[in-house]
């Protein structure tokens, strides 16, 4: 149940390729891409061209809309925490929370790895530091 959906970028019709082209010989026009799936943009756009034409008419816009980024960012120690592993050619990869800034890592099981997206919030903060160590 794939619904057809067109394609957001404002000059998609101006691109002359042949999947464009529609109408009969005496009333031929190019049309904007209509796709049951498009890979750009959160599948909005057919292509990098388009995506950067929408972005060229209506990035500052939407950036006022939404929000625009006036102070820095920070990463800091408490928001640098992301899932990694050693890999080991046996198959015993070590699974670990890693702080980028700190160096300092915590062992978690393949499992924690793989299936708790609770260990570490979506800000990269460490929700616990109470996690079962793995015997290895
Ligand atoms: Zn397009």
């Amino acid at each position: 149940m794939s619904q057809l959906k067109y394609c957001q970028g404002p000059k998609c019709h101006t691109y002359d390729t042949k999947d464009r082209k529609k109408g009969p010989k005496d009333n031929k026009r190019n049309e904007t891409r209509r796709r049951s799936s498009m890979y750009y943009g959160k599948g909005n756009f057919c292509s990098l061209g388009c995506y950067n034409d929408w972005a060229e008419v209506f990035s500052d816009l939407a950036i006022d809309h939404f929000g625009r980024i006036t102070q820095p960012k920070v990463l800091t120690k408490d928001n640098a925490w992301r899932k990694s592993y050693d890999w080991n050619r046996n198959g015993s990869d070590r699974h670990y929370v890693y702080n980028y800034l700190t160096d300092e890592r915590i062992p978690l099981t393949e499992d924690q790895y793989s299936n708790d997206d609770t260990i570490i919030d979506a800000q990269g903060r460490l929700t616990t530091r109470e996690f079962y160590t793995p015997t290895m």
